[in-house]
Formats: C-alpha cells, structure tokens, sequence
C-alpha cells in the first residue's frame, strides 16, 4: 500500500509492476484526479504553455492496464502497526503487508495579519496554479515573499507575463539555502534585467485586504506596497505527522535508515517526507526533487522485488526561469571553494562547488553538457579534482570528464 500518490508514490508502483511484481497495490492520495508532476505548475503551466492533462504521468489506461488501484481525494488519517492496517478520511480502513509514506510536504504558513485574505497563496498542488493562473490575468502588482526556488520561478514567469513582480527576501541573496553566492548573483542579475524587483532582507510583515481581497502588502521596515496578487514561497515542511503519531521516529522528516525503512520495517518512507542517510553528506538530509522521490521510489520498489541496496544516487535538480536553466548536480552543503568556468555575460557558466580539495556540487546555467558530465562524475564516485586543476583558464568539464573515465 502506498500513502501519497505524488512523484514518489507513482514512481514506486510503476517501478513494482516493472520489476514484476505481481501482488496488489493501492495508492491512496487526497488530491483529485491522477498522479502529475509539479515541476511544470511555476513554470510552463503558468505560462499557458501546456495543459494540466499533460501533467499527468501517464493515462488513466496506464493504471487500469497496470492493476495499479488510485483511491484520489482521501487522506490517510491513521497508522495501526499492530494490526497493519490504515485508517482513511472515507472512513473506511485498508490491509497492508508493506506501507510506503510518500506523503510529501506543505507548504510553510505565514502567521501574519491578513494571510487568509483571498489572492493570497501558496505554489505546491494543480489547484493552487488553476486558482493562481484565474486571478493572475487581471493583476497588476505581484508580490512574492521568498526568493527561493518556486518564489523565483513564479516571478519570472508573472514578469514575462508583463505584471509588475516585487519579491520579499529575507535573506541577503537568492535561492540562499541551495545554491552558492555566484550563482545567486547571476540570478539576482537576471531577475532585474527582467523588470522582477528584489528586496533582500525583507519579508512580509502583514496584508492589507479590501472586501475580503489582499490589495497592499506591509514589508518588515514598515512600507507599503500594493498587491493584487501575493504567492507565499517560504519554503515546506515535511508531512510526517501520521508516522510521529503512529510512533515511527522523526527527525526532520519521517527517519529512515540506508535502505529507506522507517524504525518499523513494514513501513517504508520516501520522496520529501523523507530524512534519509546521505552518502553524499554523511548526515540524515531531506530532499525536495523529481530526481530524489523518483529514485527514493525505484530504490524501494527493487528492495520489495529482493533486491535490497543502500540508497545512493546522485542527487540532481533543476529550475527553468525564463532563458534560463539552471542544472545542480551534487550536494553543496558545507562548500568553501567555488570555481566558476564559463561566460557571465552570456549567462553560460558552471560553479564548481569545493569543500577543501573536495568537489562537493557543479552548478551549471544553459550549460548542460557540463551538468551530464558532473553527474557522470559523481556517480562514480568524488570525482578525483581539485579547485587548482578546474582554475586552469583551458579548463573544460565534459572533457576533463572524458579524459578522467
Ligand atoms: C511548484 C513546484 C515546482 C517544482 N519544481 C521542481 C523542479 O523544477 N525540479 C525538481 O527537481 N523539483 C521540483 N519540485 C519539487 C518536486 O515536485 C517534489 O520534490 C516532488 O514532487 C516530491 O515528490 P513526493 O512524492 O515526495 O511528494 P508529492 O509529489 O508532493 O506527493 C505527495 C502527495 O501525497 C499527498 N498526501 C499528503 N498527505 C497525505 C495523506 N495523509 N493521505 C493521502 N495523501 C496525502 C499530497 O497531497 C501529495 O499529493 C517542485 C515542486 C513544486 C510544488
């Protein structure tokens, strides 16, 4: 039985009927319709450029031809260990021999004056991008508090809109928490070409509503601002909150140990309701991407088929703002060298992200060759370079990758 039918939760019951699995399985998800990719919802779908059709992973006809049974708009309300057994919000209950919790992350609340007024949102579900995208049109002035990745995603796609975006920020730089201080100003610098205004060291003090609709923001220094339209992009918080119930151990997330089982082992947990045991930083870490729900998935799928391994996969992620791609493979995290290669006018460039002598992470904007050959690089291991050698002015990554297999 699978808890969450998002990324890791599709993922998991296709990997299953791939790796011949022949038993039941049911996926119980509280959101309508089928399992779709959220990536897309801060970028394309926002911008009219694909329908929520397309979102889907795969059609209805993939689920029924699988066996693959969706229970769609009902949560999962309890966990009885003793018995095996979850609880449901239709109020029914359902058997399992294995649980996997693949219940992903909300998003953090603003506990500010005027929060619930209408035109103020979070970016996480197809719903909050259909009630985003109807409102949107006859805005003028967008705010968004956060210049992480969805606060950022989102601004660029409502300047390209031709609205009128200023983003909160209450750190000094972008996307702060994930990528390194050059790579922050490029987009820093990107954001203003576009017309996107960003205030560092600000955040969203209180809004302003007029009949029950947001029309001003109040900034942490006391301005004002007006808004038709505020996104929230303060980061999420993991849905552990069934699993702390049920007993099972948290710790930033539901814990897990090398081979994804929570402290009980009939119950799994992936994706990012996830703390796991990283290789890559030797500490328990959660991660919010396609490529870690995606893979937390398969890993689990292979176990439950006998073919148990420790989880180690490289973890990679992207982010698409306007002309811009940007490709992270690695982990940053504790980075205290950064080697840039490439062209800064043209917004060509890689940092490679060194702790000592150690590659830790290569961030690359519109330069995928390199992000393919890091990613090569770190699956097999560190990758044997030091930030004297990537300093060479001839220094070419996919190259050096090639000559280093
Ligand atoms: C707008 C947006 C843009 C993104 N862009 C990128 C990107 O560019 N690149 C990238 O790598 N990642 C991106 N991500 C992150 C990525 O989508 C997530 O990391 C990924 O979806 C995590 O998969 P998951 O299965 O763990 O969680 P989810 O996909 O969130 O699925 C969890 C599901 O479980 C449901 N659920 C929760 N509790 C219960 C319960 N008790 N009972 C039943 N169902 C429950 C949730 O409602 C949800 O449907 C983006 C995320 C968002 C929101």
């Amino acid at each position: 039985m699978i808890a969450g039918a998002g990324q890791a939760g599709f993922q998991t019951a296709a990997s299953l009927r791939q790796d011949g699995f022949a038993g039941r399985i049911v996926m119980v998800g509280d959101e309508p319709g089928l399992p779709y990719q959220r990536p897309p919802l801060s970028k394309a779908y926002l911008m009219g450029k694909t329908t929520a059709e397309a979102l889907t992973f795969r059609p209805e006809k993939f689920f029924v031809d699988n066996r693959i049974e969706i229970v769609a708009q009902t949560r999962v309300t309890a966990i009885d260990r003793t018995n095996k057994r979850v609880a449901l919000s239709s109020g029914e209950t359902l058997d399992y021999d294995h649980l996997v919790l693949a219940l992903g992350a909300h998003n953090r609340a603003l506990p500010i004056r005027g929060a619930a007024l209408e035109g103020v949102f979070g970016l996480r579900t197809l719903a909050d991008a259909d009630a985003i995208g109807a409102m949107l049109a006859d805005a003028h002035e967008v705010v968004v508090a956060g210049a992480g990745f969805i606060g950022l995603e989102f601004g660029a796609v409502a300047s390209a809109l031709g609205k009128s975006v200023h983003v909160l920020e209450l750190a000094d730089r972008t996307m702060a928490r994930a990528i390194s201080p050059a790579m922050s100003q490029l987009f820093a610098a990107a954001h203003a070409s576009w017309g996107v205004n960003i205030d560092f060291g600000q955040g969203l003090a209180a809004l302003a509503g007029e009949r029950g609709r947001v029309c001003a923001v109040e900034t942490t220094d006391g301005r004002k601002r007006p808004a038709d339209v505020v996104v929230v992009g303060i980061g999420v918080l993991p849905n552990a909150a069934i699993a702390a119930e049920a007993g099972l151990d948290i710790d930033n997330g539901i814990k897990v140990d090398a081979e994804l089982l929570t402290s009980d082992p009939t119950i799994s947990a992936i994706g990012d309701c996830a703390s796991f045991p990283s290789p890559y930083t030797g500490s328990h870490i959660r991660l919010e991407s396609v490529q870690n729900a995606a893979d937390q998935g398969r890993a689990v799928a292979a176990r439950l088929m006998g073919r148990a391994a420790p989880y180690g996969a490289v973890p990679w992620f992207w982010s698409d703002q306007r002309d811009l791609k940007l490709q992270i493979a690695g982990l940053s995290i504790g980075a205290d060298t950064t080697i840039v290669v490439g062209n800064r006018d043209e917004r060509r460039l890689s940092v490679l992200c060194f702790r000592g002598d150690k590659l830790l992470a290569v961030e690359s904007v519109n330069r995928g060759a390199d992000h393919v050959a890091a990613r090569k690089m770190f699956a097999r291991g560190t990758p044997p370079l030091t930030p004297a050698e990537a300093s060479r002015p001839d220094f070419d990554l996919k190259a050096w990758e090639a000559a280093t297999r």
